[in-house]
């Protein structure tokens, strides 16, 4: 049997605290999923909103290749509202442990079984494609979870999900479970798995080895709590390590990732497995040495398997293959001694704390070699207003190679039009694009230094830098300048 992927960020990921994505994000989210290969989308939850109800409808109606599902409980009304919404499928869920039973649904375990079952009736007369689905399943009495699970399938439920809610199996009770339900069942099995003690993946992996069909699975891991299994990380260690093939197109995942960070403003973890920003970085000198010499050394697999690349970072642990290796992509050929001498200044800036951002090591590499800094881009003049009842605006003048060019643009606030309005100019003449943008203030007070870092992109390499200034405007445009022109060198 085919292994099937659910992607559930546009349900359960939204679920996360504090995340509610717009009809027209979860549309763009669901093309991106479906350009990924993903073989199910969950697209909501009908009974939520109007929006929510919107949303889907849009989803259902783009034509993609995906099978669009719907969450329902077991109401009438709840597959009603998922028919309005002409979804294939839905993800029909019932509770099965005795405390949702007690303390949600009040009923008796049979009352609920009856329920379930009337409700799968409905759909099934109304056409879907129904999982049916049974929710804290890891801590329900087994013997009525099969059963009911069973009923459903004899009543011809497609297939059957088994939800660890709460996320309290272990890899080996998971297997211990889905092996049971395998030879009990012996139909295609869901496994929905909870990050709670940070098993998710992992009991994922051994729900699937026991014989589970299908894993429920989100981008970055967004869900309730501490998350669901993320797709990210189930795709590859299945990929990479079991040898399992899920038809993802694995060199998009970076890029949705981003997409689902941008608007779930649920920033990934820097150490996050696959799509965390350091998960392809390395500094320390024995492990750039190891890497350049033969990158798997210290890398389990290719970060262009993932559409990324790797990533040098310089701070104190840097070593001179480093630094040599960076300044060479920039096209600098440094001498033995004067690398040396760069090394020193990185672990002066390193022993302070300090992350050296690419912009700084250039800057630093070219002091050293006796090379003014080429600067491509030059800023002449910049004016911003804001204040109250007015739209923040700026208006920025511009040196580009002997060029000068004027332009002006409006934001959210200050920093926000003045970046827009040196990012219209680049626009013009690069196609140098902000991916992020970081601001600390290093000192207390309303006159505090602000240490601002951006990281670009011209769509091939990445680069960050730096700007520091009491000004925040002038610290952001400074660091998206340097950024500009590190890029361009
Ligand atoms: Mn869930």
């Amino acid at each position: 049997m085919k292994l099937k992927i659910l992607d559930s960020t546009l349900r359960d990921g939204e679920q996360t605290p504090g995340v509610a994505f717009t009809p027209e994000q979860k549309l763009e989210i669901a093309k991106a999923l479906d350009e990924l290969g993903v073989d199910i989308i969950e697209a909501g939850s009908p009974a939520t909103s109007e929006g929510e109800r919107k949303a889907i409808r849009m989803i259902s109606g783009e034509g993609l290749n995906a099978e669009i599902c719907a969450f329902c409980r077991c109401l009438r009304q709840d597959v009603d509202l998922a028919l309005q919404c002409e979804v294939n499928s839905i993800h029909l869920v019932i509770p099965t442990s005795d405390v949702h039973l007690r303390a949600r649904l009040q009923k008796t375990r049979e009352q609920a079984k009856e329920m379930a079952l009337e409700a799968l009736d409905y759909a099934l007369k109304h056409g879907l494609v129904v999982e049916f689905s049974a929710e804290d399943a890891t801590r329900s009495d087994r013997r009525f979870l099969f059963e009911l699970l069973k009923e459903g399938l004899k009543a011809g439920a497609h297939r059957v999900c088994i939800c660890d809610t709460v996320g309290v199996l272990t890899p080996q009770k998971c297997y211990d479970l889905f092996s049971a339900a395998t030879k009990e069942l012996r139909a295609p099995i869901a496994a929905h798995c909870h990050n709670d003690f940070g098993m998710a993946t992992a009991n994922t992996l051994a729900a699937i080895r026991a014989g589970a069909s299908e894993a429920h699975v989100t981008i970055n891991g967004l869900g309730e709590r501490a998350g669901n299994a993320s797709l990210e990380e189930v795709v590859l260690a299945l990929e990479e390590l079991e040898g399992v093939r899920t038809g993802i197109n694995l060199d998009k995942i970076y890029q949705v990732s981003k997409l689902v960070e941008k608007y779930s403003k649920v920033p990934v973890q820097p150490h996050k497995p696959i799509v965390g920003d350091n998960a392809f970085a390395h500094e320390s000198g024995i492990h750039v040495h190891g890497i350049l010499a033969d990158p798997s050394t210290y890398e389990p697999f290719r970060p262009e398997t993932v559409g990324r690349e790797r990533k040098l970072i310089f701070g104190k642990h840097t070593g001179s293959h480093a630094v040599e290796e960076q300044l060479l992509r920039w096209g600098m050929k440094p001498s033995k001694d004067q690398v040396k001498r760069i090394l020193s200044e990185l672990k002066k800036l390193g022993d302070l704390g300090k992350v050296v951002t690419d912009s700084e090591l250039r800057a630093i590499a070219a002091e050293v070699m006796g090379h003014p800094l080429p600067e491509a881009v030059k800023l002449e003049e910049l004016t911003v207003v804001t204040g109250n009842k007015i739209t923040p605006t700026a208006s920025a003048r511009l040196k580009f190679k002997e060029r000068e060019l004027v332009s002006s643009g409006v934001g959210v606030g200050p920093v926000d039009a003045a970046m827009n309005a040196i990012g219209r100019v680049l626009e013009e003449v690069t196609n140098i694009q902000l991916l992020e943008y970081h601001v600390d203030a290093i000192s207390g007070g309303t006159d505090a230094v602000v240490d601002v870092i951006v990281k670009l992109t011209d769509g091939k390499r990445i680069v960050t830098a730096r700007g520091v200034s009491g000004d925040i405007i002038m610290a952001s445009v400074r660091a998206l300048l340097d950024g500009v022109n590190t890029l361009l060198s």
